[in-house]
């Protein structure tokens, strides 16, 4: 076990490399309130995630969030999170379609089986 509690730093699961706290995001589930992967690896991971519908929709999500917070240039704000709201309802539209399909794929392949 790492001692959790004198140390600045820890392994990251990914990467396996020993880095300072500051290289990790903050995460307030976390037991030291860190991510367990680096900043590096967690974008990486962001990547290819944001990619997927599902990760569309939360990075959106997420941007909406980090400009309320941030809050300067207001009313240049406010165009964005519209743009942001509509991409958000685009892709659970989507979504929804996808989940659509998915559910008559189902139940074709059920009857087909009986
Ligand atoms: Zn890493």
């Amino acid at each position: 076990m790492d001692s959790l509690g004198d140390s600045n730093g820890k392994n990251c699961r990914k990467c396996h490399v020993y880095k300072n706290f500051d290289l990790y995001y903050k995460n307030n589930k976390m037991t030291d309130g860190r991510h367990s992967y680096c900043k590096e690896c967690t974008k990486q991971n962001a990547k290819k995630y944001n990619k997927t519908p599902n990760g569309s929709v939360k990075l959106y999500a997420l941007q909406k969030q980090y400009r309320i917070r941030s809050g300067k240039q207001k009313k240049n704000n406010s165009i964005i999170l519209k743009e942001i709201d509509r991409k958000i309802y685009e892709n659970n539209l989507k979504l929804k379609e996808l989940k659509k399909r998915e559910i008559e794929i189902n139940k074709e392949m059920q009857n087909f089986n009986r």
